[in-house]
């Protein structure tokens, strides 16, 4: 056992240490933004560890990569060593299913593949083929949609299909058995298949599930409001007789109804587990009087909530500011002018985030941003592993590792143009169905030409081609990928046919980079943990909080981020609330949450910008300043009115003068 250094429980309040030293038994923490609640669990993480709980036998599930690397980091200043067993509910359910999949008996092995939205939109359009569909019959994207609703809620999907009363249930229903095979013939999970088979293993089989509570000995979930059913079932899977469970939530919060999210698993919490202790954290530690006075404000009008109080010994601070500006070019005006006066005073380019309801509204702040010359990084756009020629890459890899994926051979075949089109693949498919074994198996076989019946020219050489592909070592990492992509050409037709070659070329360095920093921090890890690692990155991990850039991000991705400035751009009706959410109380209530949310990411100021008017596609669109705005108290609101016009191009005014008038 360490001494527990210093370290662990400085500036801790009393609800804090409580919640951090925690021994035996269910606590549930509920507490408002900026409470604390990620540093307990951080904390509390370092203490189990400095009590002389092993690191293996914690498990911490939070909401994103980045904030569990983060944590992971932060506990390894404190203890010295850094827990592995933090990731969220997906990186977490991939690695239970490297070691058990097999247990399912359902043709998946250890080597399956994660497919990602794109991918899995792709295997949908090959079902829809199978089927003679066409995507006018049946959206992709809405079987995707539906299909994860049902696995997200653990219920069967043909009869979660009907149950929707659609009039194209039958058709559905087709394509999602369709699609549910396909998935188990080339090996393959999607992101909902994660959570849905690590539960059902743990369900159908009391030895894994008795082996994994014992294994894990605590159990901490950080933004606990936005677990879903299936997590909320996980959770209660995993934690064994002891109970050790740990979970972190604010209701207030919870953003994520619309992926299944359910903010009632707080209610159901005590309910499950009637010994719970329950911890309630009230100061809030980031914000300023005024951000805090003005987030209570507003959360106060929904009517569905649990009451709690946030309060804060920060200074006062300055106002909210209202910003009404005439048009989208005003409003991006506006806020470069803004962020440049913040420069000049001294503040940083990373000290300052911009957030907006819907992605595409970072259109025009980027063009903005992009005349004035202020750079900014946009959190959660296209990521970088979704690059047409990073996917190709990552598609030759997929296919070493795992022969059945036929979303990657496709790709591969398309990317080498080897001369097997579509017709030839499903002879392919069709012969390697009839003696068993993966496509690429097929490929790979001496005796190829007597198992396919014919060899057509393409075959001698594609052939040779895979199993030369096969015969690539496998380790180390870095070296394969390098090997695979001297094997695949891929270079070389980028340079030859592409526009953008320097664009990619560059992408594919950066990658290559990117895998020597992974083999340096992962030791003798396999290219399948790379490639996991790899497909579980989500887009809103790519906020690099180091560089000095502006942040531009929607409100979902700003949860559990903090900022000294906060500009929330589109603050009008349609935006936020949202069109979509107008509707019902449920939605307006959802769509305040993210608005606090929004305002309770600021430490300093809170800028909150409305135009009134945008340019939309049908064209000039009259705006509302949104409704959530009359909520915020006059006290701490300060409005101006922006009559500035849109600048002509490089046009540029002293830098005192702002030409709004209050
Ligand atoms: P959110 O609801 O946004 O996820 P949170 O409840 O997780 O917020 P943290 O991010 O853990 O809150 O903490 C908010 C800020 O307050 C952080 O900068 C943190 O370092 C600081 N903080 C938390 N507790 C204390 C404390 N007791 N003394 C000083 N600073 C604190
Ligand atoms: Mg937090």
């Amino acid at each position: 056992i360490m001494t527990i250094s210093a370290d662990i429980l400085r500036d801790l309040t009393d609800a804090q240490l409580e919640a951090v030293t925690h021994r035996q038994g269910p606590m549930l923490v509920v507490a408002g933004a900026g409470s604390g609640k990620t540093r307990v669990v951080t904390r509390r993480i370092a203490y189990l560890i400095a009590q002389g709980t092993r690191p293996d036998q914690i498990l911490a599930m939070t909401f994103t990569n980045k904030a569990a690397n983060e944590m992971k980091e932060r506990v390894a200043t404190l203890v010295g060593i850094a827990p592995r067993n933090v990731g969220t509910f997906h990186s977490c359910c991939a690695r239970f299913l490297r070691q058990d999949i097999e247990r399912l008996k359902d043709g998946r092995n250890r080597q399956y593949t994660i497919y990602d939205s794109s991918d899995q939109n792709t295997l949908l359009k090959h079902c829809l083929k199978d089927l003679n569909l066409r995507s006018s019959d049946c959206s992709p994207n809405d079987v995707a949609q539906v299909i994860s609703r049902a696995k997200t809620q653990r219920q069967d999907i043909v009869e979660y299909i009907h149950n929707q009363c659609r009039y194209d249930a039958d058709t559905y229903e087709k394509v999602a058995i369709a699609y549910e095979t396909r998935l188990r013939q080339q090996n393959a999970v999607d992101f909902d298949d994660l959570l849905l088979l690590t539960a059902k293993i743990l369900s159908e089989y009391p030895i894994v599930r008795e082996m994994y509570q014992t294994r894990f000995k605590y159990l901490l979930i950080d933004e606990y409001q936005d677990t879903n059913h299936l997590q909320y079932d996980l959770m209660k899977l995993l934690c064994g007789e002891e109970q050790n469970v740990h979970a972190t939530g604010d209701p207030d919060q919870s953003i994520y109804s619309w992926r299944g999210a359910d903010y009632t698993n707080i209610m159901n919490f005590t309910s499950d587990f009637p010994d719970a202790r329950i911890v309630r954290l009230e100061q809030n530690y980031r914000s300023t009087q005024c951000i805090i006075h003005a987030a209570n404000e507003l959360i106060h009008q929904n009517a569905f909530r649990l009451d709690k109080d946030l309060f804060t010994e920060n200074e006062i601070g300055s106002p909210i500011r209202v910003i009404s500006v005439p048009d989208e070019a005003s409003e991006a005006l506006w806020l470069c002018r803004r962020i440049s006066e913040l420069c000049t005073e001294g503040h940083s380019l990373r000290d300052m985030a911009v957030f907006y309801r819907t992605n595409g509204q970072s259109r025009s702040l980027e063009d903005g941003f992009m005349r004035m010359g202020i750079p900014y990084q946009v959190v959660g756009n296209l990521r970088f592993y979704d690059r047409k020629e990073i996917k190709d890459l990552l598609a030759f890899l997929r296919l070493k590792c795992n022969p059945a994926d036929l979303v990657s051979l496709q790709r591969v075949v398309t990317c080498l143009n080897c001369g097997v089109g579509p017709k030839n693949l499903a002879a392919l498919v069709a012969t390697a169905e009839q003696h068993a074994m993966p496509v690429f198996d097929l490929l790979c076989r001496d005796d190829f030409a007597a198992l396919f019946g014919k060899n057509p020219a393409w075959a001698q050489h594609f052939c040779q081609w895979c199993r030369a592909l096969r015969a690539l070592p496998d380790q180390p990492v870095d070296e394969v990928i390098a090997a695979v992509l001297e094997h695949s050409g891929l270079m070389q037709n980028i340079i030859a046919k592409d526009d953008n070659a320097d664009d990619r070329v560059e992408n594919i360095h950066e990658l290559l980079a990117q895998v020597k920093s992974f083999v340096t921090n992962h030791g003798d890890c396999t290219l399948i943990d790379y490639l996991q690692e790899v497909s579980l990155i989500s887009d809103l991990d790519t906020y690099d909080s180091e560089a000095d850039y502006v942040s531009l991000m929607t409100l979902h991705c700003a949860k559990g981020l903090e900022f000294p400035f906060v500009f929330i751009t589109g603050v009008e009706e349609g935006y936020l609330p949202h069109q979509h959410s107008v509707n019902t109380a449920n939605g307006i209530e959802e769509e305040r949450r993210l608005f606090y949310v929004g305002l309770t990411r600021a430490k300093a100021e809170v800028t909150v910008l409305f135009a009134r008017g945008r340019f939309t596609w049908t064209g000039s669109d009259q705006r509302e300043p949104s409704r959530f705005l009359a909520e915020l108290p006059e006290e701490v609101v300060q409005q101006q009115i922006f009559k500035h016009r849109q600048a002509p191009p490089n046009h540029r005014r002293g830098a005192n003068h702002f030409g709004y008038s209050s």
